[in-house]
């Protein structure tokens, strides 16, 4: 061994209690100094974001320069590390919260719950089980059972908040699998226009991806009764055992709604698991049009939703509701002898019993102060915006020589494309007219829209989930895309 390596074998307490209090901790007036400045940078980049644009990137070799290096050694300022991380980091993205980002399914989280993920993080809760999180798991079940009668599911009904939709698919497949029994070749049904999280979260259940079934959707996105039947007829036939037919609640692309009462009815009839996924639209119920759009939600066996989306809340969480919580607590129930001494707080709700994570943010807090701070009905409205504007863009569209509706305003969304009446343009020219469009409202103009395959068709899409979204901002989005139109058509 080579001399300097050797150990360093005298202890003397006094410079080992320095160094440990130097490591990583801080002074309180520092820590509140990088709080309050992290504080002034979001609050300003609010007040900043409408005049920004809503799309910021750069390429990975710019990156890879920038940012890939080896840890220091020593520190640095703290308040230096933050502001590169600003430059190079945290500026450097969609502005999902950008009242003009209208691309995917964006997301407008509110300050206290923005703040309320900092407290959850400063408290360092962990909301497994009830001896180690008795708040948070508290909190979790108040929110849970919110959304239990917002959803109108029995009383039996309860679940978890999740890291997001798809991790609410997963669980809701595993239960759904547990409560078939296990069958051989369990199969899995979902519409054309479902989520690929359900096709992935088929996977990852270890059921066999051949066992996913597609079903063709109509003219109206929703699914195919007739075709699910036909499928489930054939495939028991055939050996296999359906267990869930997976149904949209707000479909990505065009916000579709399958019938959901007509589902329930052939679930229950060939007893299957009806999962509900409401990752995009669910929390649509809270309104009144929304409720009366989204009947049949209350029949499900479980019920997908992401407080991330439509309920603007930071990243991330989603939930799954479950008719009946022992469905999750029996295939997700565990006892490990580490936790054996969780004795107090026994027979208490323990929120790792119910998916598939075992330590767990307070993600319920989030929810919950934004909702105290500013009442359901701020929500409501909120919410209600969105639906109002998708009508509207839906009613520009169809008064508007340049453009044609694909899909009409569902939940919030709207596919359109640019398409002069009139003219006579061939159908794969109208697509490539309108990924030209597409590319230029990316490059030119501040709002962000992405696209979609309607009937066949390349769309434009706008999804508007954003309280601080006006009219104005979509009507300079439905505008710029007639501009840009005109202007590649006489290009071509
Ligand atoms: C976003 C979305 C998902 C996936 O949810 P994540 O939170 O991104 O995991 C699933 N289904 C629908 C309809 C969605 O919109």
């Amino acid at each position: 061994m080579r001399q300097d390596t050797v150990p360093d074998t005298t202890f003397d307490p006094a410079v080992a209690d320095r160094a440990v209090a130097d490591r990583l901790e801080m002074p309180p007036e520092a820590m509140l100094e990088l709080a309050r400045e992290a504080a002034e940078i979001l609050v300003r980049r609010r007040g900043e974001l409408a005049g920004d644009d809503a799309w910021d990137g750069e390429f990975r070799e710019a990156l890879e320069e920038r940012l890939m290096e080896d840890p220091p050694e020593e520190g640095q300022a703290a308040s230096d590390v933050m502001e590169r991380a600003v430059r190079d980091v945290l500026t450097l993205a969609l502005r999902l919260d950008h009242p003009g980002c209208f691309g995917f399914v964006p997301s407008s989280p509110t300050w206290p719950g923005v703040v309320a993920d900092f407290l959850a993080s400063g408290y360092n809760l962990n909301a497994c089980n009830w001896l180690v999180g008795s708040g948070p798991s508290q909190l979790e079940c108040v929110v849970i059972e919110w959304f239990r009668r917002w959803l109108g599911m029995p009383e039996t009904a309860g679940g978890l908040l999740t890291s997001g939709g798809s991790a609410a698919s997963l669980d809701a497949l595993v239960a759904a699998r547990e409560a078939a029994g296990y069958p051989e070749r369990a199969t899995v049904y979902m519409s054309d226009q479902s989520h690929p999280a359900h096709v992935r979260a088929v996977k990852i259940a270890g059921i066999r991806p051949d066992h996913a079934r597609i079903v063709p959707s109509d003219g109206r996105s929703r699914i195919d009764l007739d075709a699910l039947a036909r499928m489930v007829a054939e495939d028991r036939a055939a050996g296999r055992n359906p267990i869930a037919v997976c149904a949209n609640a707000g479909a990505t692309a065009t916000g579709a709604i399958d019938p959901l009462p007509e589902l329930a009815d052939f679930c229950a009839a060939e007893d299957i698991w009806f999962h509900v996924d409401a990752a995009y639209g669910g929390f649509a119920v809270v309104t009144e049009r929304g409720r009366k759009l989204l009947r049949g939600i209350e029949r499900a066996d479980s019920v997908g939703l992401d407080a991330h989306k439509w309920f603007f809340q930071p990243y991330e969480v989603g939930c799954l509701l479950v008719r009946d919580v022992s469905t999750l607590e029996e295939p997700f129930g565990v006892q490990p002898t580490f936790l054996q001494d969780s004795l107090w707080g026994s027979g208490h709700p323990n929120l790792t019993d119910r998916g598939l994570q075992m330590s767990r943010s307070a993600r319920a807090l989030k929810i919950w102060m934004s909702v105290q701070t500013f009442g359901m009905a701020a929500f409501r409205d909120s919410i209600a915006s969105g639906l109002d504007l998708a009508a509207r863009a839906e009613a520009y569209i169809d008064a508007s020589p340049a453009l044609e509706c694909l899909s009409p305003a569902t939940l919030s969304i709207v596919c359109f494309r640019f398409r002069p009446a009139g003219a006579e343009i061939a159908e794969e020219a109208l697509d490539e007219l309108n990924r030209e469009v597409l590319a230029r409202l990316f490059w030119e103009d501040p709002a962000f829209v992405s696209s979609a395959v309607v009937d066949g068709k390349f769309a434009l899409r706008v999804c508007i989930v954003n309280y601080n979204t006006t009219w104005d901002d979509v009507r300079a989005v439905l505008e710029a895309t007639e501009r840009f139109g005109r202007e590649a058509l006489e290009q071509l």
